[in-house]
Order: C-alpha cells, then structure tokens, then sequence
C-alpha cells in the first residue's frame, strides 16, 4: 500500500496525512518495527526526491507520521545503476547492514563461478577475456544465475538490490520476467549521481579488502582505513582492483553515456528513476 510514492504535491501529502494518521500499526515486535521504520525513511527520502524537496530535512513530524501510520511498508526493491566510483557498493553495503536488504551483482556472481573452478566459471571467464560480455550466451548465463539467487532470496522476503542490471537494454525483457514471475513490488531505479571529474578522482582513491567475503570498499580521500592498507573489519590486506588509466577511464563513461544512459531511459517508462547526489550522506545522515 505505498500510495505515498504516487504523492506528488504537499498539498497531496497534507491530504494524505489527514486520512492516514488514524491508521494504527498492527501488532508488531519490537525489532520488526524498528526495521520497519527505516523502510519509511527510506521511502520518504525517495519521496522527498520526488516531490523535488531536495533538502530532506525540512520534512516535518506529520509528513514521517503519515508513512509510520501506514500498515503495510514495503521497502522499495532497488535497481542500482551508475558511473563507476558513484558509490554504488558503499550504498548496497550499507543497505544490506542496516536494511536487511540482499544484493544481487552479476559481476560478484561471476567472480565467484570462476574462482569455484567449475566449467561455468571457465566458460564465464573466456567470454570475458574475449570481451563477449554482451554476448547471447554471456547474457543467457547471467539470467539463469540472477533467477538461481532470486529463489532464493525471494522466500526470505528480504528487499532486493540488483547492482548494476539490467547491464544492456537487452536484459530488460528478462528483467521483467523476473519481476512478474518473483512478484517484486515497489521496484524503482536509483542512480548516484557524480560528474565525471568526480567520479575519476574518486576511482583513484578508492581501494578494497581482499577478502572475497568482506570486501569492505575505502577511500583514501573520504574514508581512510584506520591502518593503512589494512581493512578494518576483517583485518585483510587492501587493494587498489583495477589500473585507473585514463583509457580505462574513458571506456568506462563512454559505455555509462552509450549503454547505461540508454537502459535508464527505458527503465523509465515503466518505473521511477531517482537520480539523487550524494546519497549515501544522505541515507547515512537520516535513515541509519
Ligand atoms: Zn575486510
């Protein structure tokens, strides 16, 4: 019953709240009411975007009693596309600590195929070598692992974060597939916003854990590890992942204006697109 993300006026709102606030919650637990009040936080922070009210803390006590009062929150299922260096992971981290929420990356469910050894990760990994990422056949085995991991986070009713997919506008019939067929409400899209000079400083200055299981994402700039080049949740060594060279660089925004743009584009004909700045203070700040 999200019929706040339709909202689109503060007279609406106004309007909304009159009727809502004497909704009264259903009997919950304790801890599924405080999950459920950082669903509403997140909610509103998207509806706030909407609503253009572009500084979140000028809501008022009545606007966050009306997304409160409501008896059903459903945390809004995330398609998380972006430039590289938009924050992307630290985002889908940080909703996966506090919200409950499970990300879903194709890159992470590759990376994870080859290091098991199978056939699928060899196969996987000489279409990448061959640069046939955007191959039938690369797109055919990603679909099956997603719809693989779906089933089983579905029935956990854990919210979903798909990180980075659809990848190409090819994926998208898929996509729908998989929202039809896994009953996925409220799906929206949302993209960190950067510009470009922002998103290569910050590439530079990014490093990561090693460890497969933690991967823990640093930023020499804006979130030094405590001891230099150790992570400081698993104590792994840190790494710079990949050679930042300016042509890599530009490879990757050519492929964000020519594929990524244009995926957006077509998303946004049949669900909400936020393109928001600096959401990760922005979540850090009011929703955790
Ligand atoms: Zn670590």
């Amino acid at each position: 019953m999200l019929i706040s993300l339709k909202t689109r006026s503060l007279k609406d709102y106004e309007s909304l709240h009159l009727i809502l606030t004497n909704y009264s919650l259903l009997p919950l637990s304790y801890d599924k009411k405080k999950q459920l009040d950082k669903w509403c936080k997140v909610n509103l922070l998207l509806i706030s975007w909407k609503a253009q009210w572009a500084d979140y803390a000028h809501f008022t006590p009545a606007c966050y009693d009306l997304v409160s009062s409501l008896n059903n929150h459903s945390p809004p299922n995330i398609i998380l596309l972006g430039k590289s260096g938009s924050g992307k992971g630290t985002i889908a981290r940080d909703l996966e600590r506090n919200l409950n929420y499970c990300t879903i990356s194709i890159g992470d469910m590759h990376r994870e195929e080859n290091k098991r050894g199978s056939n699928l990760g060899i196969r996987i990994r000489s279409l990448l070598l061959n640069n046939r990422i955007d191959s039938k056949e690369m797109s055919k085995i990603s679909h099956t692992m997603l719809r693989r991991k779906l089933k089983i986070i579905v029935p956990s009713e854990r919210p979903v974060i798909f990180d980075h997919f659809p990848t190409f506008s090819s994926n998208i019939p898929y996509m729908e597939k998989l929202i039809k067929e896994f009953r996925l409400t409220n799906v929206v899209v949302i993209v960190p916003d950067i510009s470009d000079s922002e998103s290569l400083k910050r590439l530079h200055s990014r490093i990561v854990c090693s460890s497969y299981n933690c991967r823990e994402i640093y930023n020499l700039l804006t979130k030094p590890p405590k001891n230099e080049n150790i992570c400081d949740t698993c104590g792994s060594p840190l790494v710079n992942r990949i050679d930042y060279t300016q042509v890599n660089f530009n490879k990757k925004i050519s492929f964000y204006r020519n594929v990524t743009e244009k995926v957006m584009h077509l998303l946004g004909q049949q669900m909400t697109v936020y393109h928001i700045q600096n959401l990760h203070l922005l979540l850090q700040r009011y929703v955790f």
